[in-house]
């Protein structure tokens, strides 16, 4: 008998999967060029030059060590590099000693939950979110709290907030730019966050840990975002180099213990611990060596903003109501009819490609992924039209 949890994870593919899934086949049929695929967040704007250098001038050196195992938590000398590049631009004093190297996002945030929680400890997220998180969450043995949206403009509602926090909250996980609705939050927010994380952790006598979720921190159009360690000392950093160098399918990430955290030194070796459970030990050796070189850098973000500009107005002006994005890249607009499910089904009429905001805990919206190319959006705006026009 296998376990049906793992039987059941492996057979119903995510929503947004399925769709990109659908798209493919569509393509074969009616042509890559007629399917406006928006479901997936892989990067269409290629990785910077940086990125090209390194790798080539890592394949002249020893092959035996470039392709050789590091440390578990990663080179030491990469590790470096990345905490001298924090320090430069956040103005911090990290070690190489504060990061553990990862592959990607994904495996930062399920080591960071498993390393923090316990059986029955509380994780609090703030919907909309990424629809991976209640599988990170329960795979660590916690309970997934849901904070009900704001929908006027998806920041935090402290009084909400407040009453979701209970003596059993263990983290609160948050993502800034947001996955799907590009809200990024304020410096403002991030003193009041922290003021709330503060004084509920000195009123039940232990540290609630604030786990920053940010793939995006790069990707923003103007706004500014707040590191999070210098407002709330109890943050571990899960960061992933997929979005903001292009490289989702190199794997290549990490996880950031500051100091200042609580039980810091401990916390960091649960965070080595979880690591070598969930077996995510030394990540991929070449792409730590280029991501030591590239750290900072970013793909050509103004072709996001370009993206961003165009599908907002275009759809506004077909009448979807939507948040503006002030990062990542993707757009949540309300769906045209209460059921999103339904509206996206009808999109794919017009082979539109489209998730429902139920993936995300946010039923009566959708998510749209403008990291496609500037054409793809342009070609998709008439179809976008007819299906608004369909509610009418
Ligand atoms: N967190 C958020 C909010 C994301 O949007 C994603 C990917 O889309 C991830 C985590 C996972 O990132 P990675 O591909 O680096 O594992």
């Amino acid at each position: 008998m296998l376990p049906q949890e793992m039987v059941d994870l492996g057979s119903r593919r995510s929503t947004i999967r399925e769709l990109f899934e659908y798209g493919k086949q569509r393509a074969a049929v009616v042509g890559p060029e007629n399917v406006y695929d928006f479901s997936i967040g892989n990067p269409n704007v290629p990785a910077p030059e940086c990125v090209t250098e390194s790798i080539y001038r890592h394949l002249g050196r020893d092959p035996a060590a470039l392709h050789g195992y590091t440390s578990a938590q990663g080179d030491y000398g990469v590790r470096k590099a990345l905490a001298e590049s924090l320090n430069r631009r956040f103005h911090q004093e990290f070690r190489a000693e504060n990061l553990y190297l990862t592959v990607g996002a994904a495996a930062s945030l399920s080591i960071a939950l498993h390393a923090i929680c316990e059986a029955g400890d509380e994780v609090v997220v703030f919907a909309p979110y990424f629809p991976e998180y209640s599988v990170f969450v329960s795979a660590a043995g916690a309970k997934l709290v849901e904070v009900p949206p704001r929908c006027e403009d998806f920041q935090i509602d402290f009084d909400v907030l407040a009453a979701h926090v209970t003596p059993k909250t263990r983290a609160v996980l948050i993502n800034s730019p947001n996955n799907p609705s590009g809200v990024v939050y304020s410096k403002e927010t991030a003193e009041k966050l922290a003021a709330l994380l503060k004084e509920r952790s000195a009123h039940y006598g232990h540290p609630i840990y604030l786990i920053s979720d940010e793939p995006y921190r790069e990707i923003v159009y103007g706004a500014e975002t707040p590191f999070w360690t210098s407002y709330y000392s109890d943050t571990v950093v899960c960061y992933s180099y997929s979005k903001s160098l292009s490289l989702p399918g190199e794997r290549i990430g990490y996880v950031l213990v500051p100091d200042g955290a609580a039980d810091s030194k401990d916390l960091y070796h649960a965070v080595c611990g979880a690591g070598r459970y969930l077996g995510y030990v030394c990540a991929p050796s070449l792409f730590q060596y280029v991501i030591a070189d590239c750290d900072g850098a970013t793909s050509d973000l103004s072709i996001y903003r370009r993206n961003r500009d165009l599908l907002y107005h275009g759809l506004v002006d077909a009448g979807f109501s939507c948040v503006k994005p002030e990062g990542a890249f993707y757009l949540f607009p309300r769906a045209l009819e209460a059921d999103a499910n339904g509206f996206c089904e009808r999109a794919k009429k017009y082979d539109l490609l489209i998730v429902p905001g139920d993936a995300f805990g946010c039923p009566g919206h959708v998510r749209i992924s403008y990291c496609v190319s500037t054409e793809q959006i342009e070609r998709a705006l008439p179809a976008f039209r007819k299906l608004a026009a369909e509610y009418r």
